[in-house]
């Protein structure tokens, strides 16, 4: 008998479709306590060490699962959980409440858990927060394993399902892989979790964001996730059911023949070559950009690699980053981004990014400028790898002219002490400037009298020019990439990069959503740059349009004043 229908939005976090039964994680355990007698101490002793042992073994299995299904720098979480198991502080505090508190082990392992969590909550710095969701990935595992709970239970299933979890760990989801696990639905972590990042090098669609949903979505339920638009049908009726078939199947066809397309360069119907080029956090994410026929890497976010360690990595360390994906993608293009630290990054090697509203704060360029040396070291990391292919420069959240001085300054000065110390480099290193602060698009001439190339953040853009958190869900309907202001400032920008004969691109995520396709062609954007998940899709996109179609979007568009006037005519043209 099917529950009653019901239909949520959430937010997109990972594209995709999928159909399944909903599996509701989260309710799995309920963690038996007693009191133990002193003789039994020791045998409670013993099952600790059993399941340490158990779990140990459980995540290695898991690291070389991910490392050979996501790369080594996804794997590297549960490189870290392993060594919350060897965390002699962590164990320690669970023999003590055996001895001293005389409770069972399961009991003792959840109260040390919840206040290693209750401790992390208490720092205000986003970076130990999400130390909170590997501690209660890995106690989960701990107690699974005490208890001998069986994960193949839940998992042993012929039929699709789709996992909802209030909070999924990173470990769920590459465990989960093998099975019939067609897609997630969470509650919290958007779309910068650990989880959502393995979720779309997976290509599983994730929806996060719906509230209460363990009341609201019923255990083996019937779900339709709809990633592309944060969607999900709970007991869809038939009808909904085929329409969802038809649109999976289409899915399907379209995305095999844009694998063909992919293949070829980029065009317009009428001749335009367009630059279709991707977004990477690391190495790892240059083989998906060489699959999917890259022009090559228009944004390397340079600060993972910079979160993944504990301490400020060396200018040679940084090296042997950048030589790697120059030299995979080579003589394709590469632009690096210094590094953009603050905001919802943070790192423990910056303990001053700790502001109570970090977005407007210490962030990026800002930090850089603050602590020359470690910036320098990043400079002249860079400057190196420059002599490995085709390697741009880029600098995050310049906010005025000044900062592209200033960096440019530093440059020189690294320049020199490479050559001092017959280090080489390319003297001609094309050096741009993020636009993503509207204070920065609005002085937009004088920055192209110092930088080489510009590119343009519509994350930030967005976020900064209508005062709207960008991770917040609570204003996510006003964080609007076609308000007018938005386009105003875009169309802006790219007649003064013509203007002044440099280049300009976009690799906000603006640029991968092939609704705005035509639109930002049409203002003259013809260099585009996302994550590789949807390169082709949007060269598909790109040669089924003209650049006089796309011009006369870009022109009725921009006249009007009503983001609804212009999601309709986007909607009704393209
Ligand atoms: C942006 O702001 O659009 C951007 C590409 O940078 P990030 O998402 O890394 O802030
Ligand atoms: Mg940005």
């Amino acid at each position: 008998m099917p529950g009653k229908r019901a239909k949520y939005q959430g937010l997109a976090v990972s594209p995709g479709l999928a159909v399944g039964k909903a599996c509701v994680f989260g309710k799995i355990l309920v963690v038996p306590r007693r009191k133990i007698k002193v003789s039994q101490v020791e045998r409670e002793l013993q099952r600790l060490t059993d399941a340490i042992a158990e779990s140990k073994q459980e995540l290695s299995q898991l690291k070389s699962v991910a490392e050979s299904e996501v790369g080594i720098k996804d794997a590297e979480i549960f490189g870290t959980h392993l060594l919350f198991l060897d965390d002699p502080v962590f164990l320690a505090k669970i023999q003590k409440k055996l001895v001293e508190n005389k409770i069972n082990l399961e009991a003792a392992v959840e109260d040390v858990t919840s206040e290693s969590i209750r401790m992390f909550s208490k720092i205000h710095d986003p970076h130990f927060r999400e130390r909170i969701q590997d501690i209660r990935d890995v106690g989960m595992r701990l107690l699974e394993n005490i208890m001998g709970f069986d994960r193949s239970l839940l998992l042993s299933t012929d039929e699709d399902v789709i996992i909802v979890s209030s909070e999924l760990t990173p470990s769920q989801t590459i465990n989960l892989k093998k099975n019939r696990i067609r897609g997630f639905v969470t509650e919290k972590g958007g779309p910068t979790s650990h989880a959502a990042i393995l979720a779309r090098s997976l290509g599983i669609p994730l929806v996060s964001g719906v509230h209460n949903l363990e009341t609201r979505l019923k255990m083996g339920s019937l779900l339709i996730v709809d990633g592309f638009r944060g969607e999900i049908l709970q007991n869809p009726t038939e009808e909904e059911l085929s329409t969802f078939r038809k649109q999976l199947e289409s899915l399907h066809i379209q995305e095999d023949k844009e694998k063909k397309i992919a293949k070829l360069p980029t065009r317009t119907k009428d001749g335009v070559r367009i630059k279709v080029l991707a977004n990477i956090r690391s190495e790892d994410d240059v083989t998906a950009a060489i699959h999917a026929n890259a022009d090559g890497i228009g944004l390397y976010r340079t600060e993972m690699h910079f979160l993944n360690h504990a301490e400020f990595p060396s200018e040679d360390e940084q090296l042997i980053d950048y030589r790697r994906v120059v030299e995979k993608i080579a003589p394709s293009p590469v632009t690096i981004r210094t590094l953009d630290l603050g905001g919802d990054k943070f790192s423990g090697f910056y303990p001053d990014l700790r502001e109570t509203n970090p977005y407007l704060g210490l962030r990026a360029i800002r930090v850089s400028l603050e602590h020359p040396e470690l910036f320098k070291m990043q400079l002249r990391a860079i400057l190196r790898a420059s002599v490995f292919g085709n390697v741009k420069l880029l600098l995050p959240m310049i906010s005025g002219v000044e900062q592209v001085i200033k960096t440019k300054r530093l440059i020189r000065k690294c320049a020199r002490e490479l050559k001092r110390e017959n280090l080489a480099f390319n003297a001609k290193i094309p050096v741009g400037a993020m636009i993503e602060v509207p204070s920065a698009s609005l002085v937009i001439d004088s920055i192209l009298k110092y930088a080489d190339f510009l590119s343009v953040g519509t994350n930030d853009l967005i976020q900064y020019t209508i005062a709207v958190d960008r991770g917040n869900e609570m204003v996510s309907d006003l964080y609007e990439p076609v308000h007018p202001a938005i386009l105003k400032l875009l169309s802006r920008m790219a007649k003064a990069a013509r203007r002044a004969n440099k280049s300009i691109s976009i690799c906000g995520e603006m640029a991968g959503d092939t609704r705005y396709t035509a639109l930002l062609l049409g203002m003259g954007y013809t260099e585009l740059s996302m994550s590789s998940f949807f390169i082709p899709h949007l060269k598909s996109k790109i040669h089924s349009l003209t650049m006089t179609e796309a011009k006369q979007t870009a022109q009725r568009v921009l006249a009007l004043e009503k983001i609804k006037e212009i999601k309709k005519y986007i909607n009704n043209s393209w």
